[in-house]
Formats: structure tokens, sequence, C-alpha cells
């Protein structure tokens, strides 16, 4: 009996760990990190302080696929997880928004820092090699950051973000912007 409830309790961590991860990086899935960002949004309401939210897209991913293999596209989004997670703080929470998209929740952080951070991130990542195939590989992000405003929903400002990312890669890629309050 107690070899089956520690089976059966095996088997809701596993459950629990397919319902929440990316199998590919092990970074929260969109969905976990939805609930996260509801909670966030509740913290904020109770005691003001502010959060931020970037979304973060590899450049040029698609061609790391087409010269080298998905293999090594693969093992590019890990290396890149793996060196974000080294550089964040441990507050900071990442997850895996889309196929080589990535959201970063920075709780309780104004925008300042939360720049602060994509830019530690942008130069740690800058010599770094993320795939053992392909040494010489450097890959760059464009990232769109959204301080929460009080009266918004979490859907606007993950609509600010979005467009923050868009102009940070229709103005040249590998660059951070900050989404106007609006
Ligand atoms: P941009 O700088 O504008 O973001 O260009 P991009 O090439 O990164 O953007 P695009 O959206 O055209 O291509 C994204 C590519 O990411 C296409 C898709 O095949 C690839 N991709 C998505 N998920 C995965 C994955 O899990 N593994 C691998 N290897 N590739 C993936
Ligand atoms: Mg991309
Ligand atoms: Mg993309």
């Amino acid at each position: 009996l107690l070899k089956q409830r520690r089976e059966l309790h095996e088997a809701l961590a596993r459950v629990q760990e397919l319902a929440t991860r990316d199998s590919l990086t092990g970074l929260i899935n969109r969905r976990h990190m939805q609930e996260l960002l509801d909670q966030e949004l509740k913290r904020q309401e109770r005691s003001g302080a502010a959060f931020c939210v970037a979304i973060v897209d590899l450049d040029f991913f698609k061609r790391i696929n087409d010269t080298h293999g998905h293999h090594v596209g693969d093992e590019v989004l890990c290396g890149f997880v793996r060196e974000s997670i080294e550089v964040l703080r441990n507050a900071d929470m990442m997850a895996r928004w889309g196929g080589e998209e990535f959201l970063i929740l920075f709780p309780e952080t104004r925008a300042e820092q939360a720049l602060n951070g994509l830019m530690r991130l942008r130069e740690h990542l800058a010599g770094k090699a993320l795939s053992e195939a392909v040494p010489d590989l450097v890959v760059t992000f464009s990232a769109g950051l959204a301080e929460h405003v009080n009266s918004h929903t979490l859907r606007q400002t993950l609509e600010r973000s979005d467009r923050a990312l868009y102009a940070a890669k229709a103005s040249g890629r590998n660059r951070s912007v900050l989404a106007p309050v609006s």
C-alpha cells in the first residue's frame, strides 16, 4: 500500500510537471506563466509596486535551423535558456512563450532595472557558444519591455511588450525597446 501511494504521488508530480513545463528547455510553459502573471497582477494591486514583462525573441533563428539543422536550433534554444538563468536574478521568471520566443516576468521591478537585466543578458550572451556542434555560432535577441500600468489589464501590458518587440526588430534587432505608457 505504501509503495502504491508513493507511485501515485510520483505520477501526480509527473503530471504536474508535464502540465507546467516546456519539454525541450525545461522552462515554465506559456499556460503556467499566465497563472504567474495573474498572481503578480494581484500582488501589484495590493502593494502598488510595479512589475515588468519582457518578450524576448531570438534574431534570425530560422536561418540557424536552415543552415545548421533543427538539432542545432534546439541546442541553441537550450543554451540560451541556460545562460539566461545564470544571468537573471532568482526572483525573475522566464517562460517559453512560443517557438523561439520567451517571456520574462520581473516581479516588483521598475523599467530601468529590467532594462539593466536585459542588458546584462545581452552582454553575457555576446561571447557565448550556445552550440557544441557549431562553437562559433553567435546568437542575439530582440526584446520588447513593458512596465505594467495600474489601470491596464495584463492583455494590454502584453500587447505593449509585443509592439515594443516589433519596434526592436524593425529598428535593426539585437536591442531592447521600452514600451511607451499608453
Ligand atoms: P526574426 O529575427 O524576425 O525573429 O527572424 P526569425 O528567423 O527568428 O523568425 P521566424 O519567426 O521567421 O522564425 C522562427 C523559427 O523558429 C521558425 C521555426 O521553425 C523555428 N522554431 C520554432 N520552434 C522551434 C524549436 O523548438 N526548435 C527549433 N530548432 N526551431 C524552432
Ligand atoms: Mg525570431
Ligand atoms: Mg518569433
